[in-house]
């Protein structure tokens, strides 16, 4: 693997805040409903088995077929009280041939775990900023189901991405060389609690 081959690209805005311009077409916002309706119906079943003793990470990543259209959520993963890899180091982050990955979830469900060493670490409902940077790396939104039985939502500030054997490299800076500032949005709560059991 050598490095990935240079791009010239559109000279693009500063990352900022994500609006929905007044213009964006209907299929678009019907593409986010079902997004954020599967990455729900995804959370509904994966929250309860997180909230289950021992109490751990659940997440998986969201993946959508090239032509079709067609929502699929790869394999859930468990990993720790506060942590899970949901696969977005995998070759198009797990996703398979014909689909590109699009989101995705994973669960927060305890505001305390042990942190080794009667050190107690502190569980917050909302996205870490680590999660943020991963949706914001990888230029895909983000979904989380939490204790607090809420279901959030991350969209990322559009990022300038060169792709290269299926992996996204983001331009780190603008085309005069200028470093971009890592920026970070705002998660939105969407309407509805996840059920707990
Ligand atoms: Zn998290």
């Amino acid at each position: 693997m050598g490095k990935p081959p240079k791009v010239r690209l559109p000279k693009v805005p500063v990352p900022g805040a994500h609006h929905r311009a007044a213009g964006q077409p209907k299929a678009a916002v019907t593409d986010e409903m079902k997004l954020e309706n599967f990455a729900r119906a995804e959370l509904v079943k994966a929250l309860p088995k997180s909230l289950r003793d021992p109490k751990t990470e659940h997440g998986a990543v969201i993946c959508r077929g090239k032509h079709s259209g067609h929502l699929s959520a790869t394999p859930l993963r468990s990993g720790t009280a506060t942590s899970v890899d949901v696969g977005l180091e995998e070759p198009n982050c797990g996703c398979p041939e014909g689909t590109l990955p699009v989101a995705f979830f994973h669960t927060h469900p305890t505001a305390e775990a042990d942190g080794g060493g009667g050190a107690t670490l502190h569980g917050d409902p909302d996205f870490s900023e680590q999660d943020k940077r991963l949706a914001n790396n990888n230029q895909i939104v983000a979904f989380l189901g939490s204790f607090d039985g809420k279901f959030r939502r991350y969209i990322p500030p559009q990022i300038p991405f060169t792709e290269w054997q299926g992996k996204r490299y983001l331009n780190a800076t603008d085309e005069n060389g200028k470093v971009l500032p890592e920026v970070f949005n705002e998660t939105t709560e969407l309407n509805g609690l996840l059920p707990k059991t």
